[in-house]
């Protein structure tokens, strides 16, 4: 545990969500739940052609990025570097895709989806017209190892931002 990054943590106000009437990413944690903390969470998307999709959601209910405050800004975008890194190093995808939309559901979210040239939409955004026929065994060996990987962005999110942790 780095200094830097433990007091990053030990900084960001532990507030819980302000929920929203009617918003999903309020009411549900929206896929399987990773890692969950007082400022965001982690889950992994059920997209039946890109399985490698993860969502950070932060927790308040927020529209916008700049609704965060400047820490929050920073830490969000530390754990989507991360998340990031992590996914790079455990899958190795061609390219690494991260968007913000949130036009149907304006709850802040960030999308991180690992993207590989046999995909259904490659070159294409995953929103975008298929492209091709879904590669089913590819896409099931996988599905096989996203598990595995969930624990270890699980591991590396919670040393990250680990709450107890303060400064010397
Ligand atoms: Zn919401």
């Amino acid at each position: 545990m780095s200094r830097g990054a433990a007091g990053l943590a030990a900084g960001l106000p532990a507030q819980g969500p302000q929920a929203s009437p009617g918003c999903a990413l309020c009411e549900r944690p929206g896929g399987i739940l990773v890692w969950d903390s007082p400022w965001m969470r982690l889950i992994r998307a059920d997209e039946a052609l890109h399985p490698a999709t993860w969502r950070l959601v932060w927790s308040r209910h927020v529209a916008e990025f700049s609704d965060l405050s400047r820490l929050e800004r920073v830490a969000c975008c530390d754990a989507l570097a991360l998340v990031e890194e992590q996914l790079r190093e455990q899958l190795r995808p061609r390219k690494l895709n991260l968007a913000a939309l949130g036009n149907l559901v304006p709850h802040l979210h960030w999308h991180l989806i690992a993207r590989w040239e046999w995909d259904a939409h490659w070159p294409q955004a995953v929103w975008a017209t298929q492209q091709r026929e879904a590669d089913a065994a590819r896409l099931q060996a996988l599905a096989q190892r996203l598990p595995d990987i969930d624990q270890r962005l699980r591991q590396a999110l919670q040393q990250r931002f680990d709450p107890q942790i303060t400064l010397e």
